[in-house]
């Protein structure tokens, strides 16, 4: 056995992308204990970096120490009890995850299904509301990543808020990568990931809760099932104050390099960011259709920081990828679920989002399907 070195490639998947050296370099700096004041102080910077990313002022703003699935078991274990009625929309993968861990809660789904690789269709969510008036939260999927579509979180939250329902928001692929306000919008619990467009590493999950979403975790009939993700428990650590108290040890390294993650974010600028990503999905569109290569989605529901296209005909999905990863050190995703077989997902997200790299991975693809 020898040091293990990785090989360096691109990474134009749906996750994780690249990861700016400024990030892994702030990864390698010393560890530090996870209640020193120095850590507690840099703690508190991430809360306050975060709130920005996410547009918000709730004070349960957090990142879970797990990746972004963890992020979306926090928020339905807190919010769902048993008996409890959740509207679910259902467009992807991750829109099935969220029923999976409602009726694993002893919720009851009421599904909102639509076609994958399209939007969620806000007119069927009042439909579900008017319809189930006893209902008590909606769950949705803003960017789907297992097929590029991205819905509009601002309608539906309004219309969950007019059947007095709390919202929870899957915002892993969107955060830092497209419009997102928490408070405008009035999203009551929302979760995302760090390793999509934050250009930061896997294994943290940022969350933020209002505090009409709190007030449901603090009148529950029963005990939050889950000690680790228990947020009474968990804002011991994470809440206000000086006085912290050990919960479990925080991922110290991880954390370094979140902060190093939201403070580029902030020097960037949230809009810059929104508006480089929209600006590389141009440059890879005008560089794919002339490959003859179409896209999933339908252009108005696009996402710019993933991109579903059709396999052309007559080449194998895994051999194409293959060639890619070996030949141009170049990671794309395979289609997920449906989509298996049929698509491939170019990621635009975070430091992969850069102009020299699309122009690098649509090179490889001309070479690679001999266009
Ligand atoms: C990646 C992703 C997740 C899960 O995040 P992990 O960090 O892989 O656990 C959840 N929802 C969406 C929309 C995602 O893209």
């Amino acid at each position: 056995m020898q040091s293990f070195n990785p090989p360096i490639r691109t990474l134009m998947g749906p996750g994780p992308s690249d990861i700016h050296p400024r990030v892994l370099a702030a990864m390698a700096r010393p560890t530090i204990g996870h209640l020193d004041p120095a850590f507690v102080g840099m703690m508190d910077e991430i809360k306050e970096l975060l709130k920005y990313a996410f547009q918000t002022e709730n004070a349960l703003t957090m990142p879970v120490s797990a990746p972004g699935s963890a992020g979306m078991e926090t928020c339905f274990v807190n919010l769902v009890e048993p008996g409890d009625k959740v509207i679910v929309c259902i467009n992807g993968v991750f829109g099935g995850r969220m029923k999976e861990n409602i009726e694993r809660f002893g919720g009851e789904a009421i599904v909102v299904e639509d076609e994958w690789g399209t939007a969620v269709t806000p007119s069927k969510v009042e439909d579900a509301c008017k319809a189930h008036p006893d209902a008590k939260i909606v769950a949705f999927v803003h960017a789907e990543t297992s097929t590029g579509a991205l819905s509009d979180a601002k309608t539906i939250c309004k219309i969950a808020q007019d059947h007095d329902c709390l919202t929870i928001v899957d915002a892993v692929t969107s955060l830092g990568g497209v419009e997102l306000k928490v408070d405008e919008w009035g999203i009551d619990a929302i979760y995302s990931g760090t390793q999509k467009c934050l250009s930061c590493v896997p294994g943290l999950s940022p969350v933020s809760f209002s505090e009409k979403a709190l007030d449901k975790v603090r009148n529950r009939a029963t005990r939050v099932p889950s000690w680790f993700m228990d947020l009474n428990l968990v804002m011991g650590y994470w809440g206000q104050g000086a006085k912290r108290a050990y919960h479990h040890t925080a991922p110290v390294n991880t954390l370094y390099a979140l902060h190093e993650s939201l403070v580029m974010l902030k020097e960037e600028g949230l809009e810059a960011s929104h508006a480089r990503h929209a600006k590389v999905h141009q440059q890879l569109k005008a560089g794919l259709e002339p490959m003859g290569i179409s896209f999933v989605v339908p252009e108005d529901q696009r996402l710019p920081q993933l991109n579903s296209i059709v396999i052309p005909e007559g080449f194998d999905d895994a051999e194409v990828r293959g060639r890619l990863l070996n030949e141009y050190n170049l990671e794309i995703g395979a289609g997920l679920g449906a989509l298996a077989g049929k698509v491939w997902r170019i990621g635009l997200m975070g430091d992969s989002a850069r102009p020299e790299k699309v122009l690098f991975c649509l090179a490889a693809l001309k070479e690679v399907l001999g266009k």
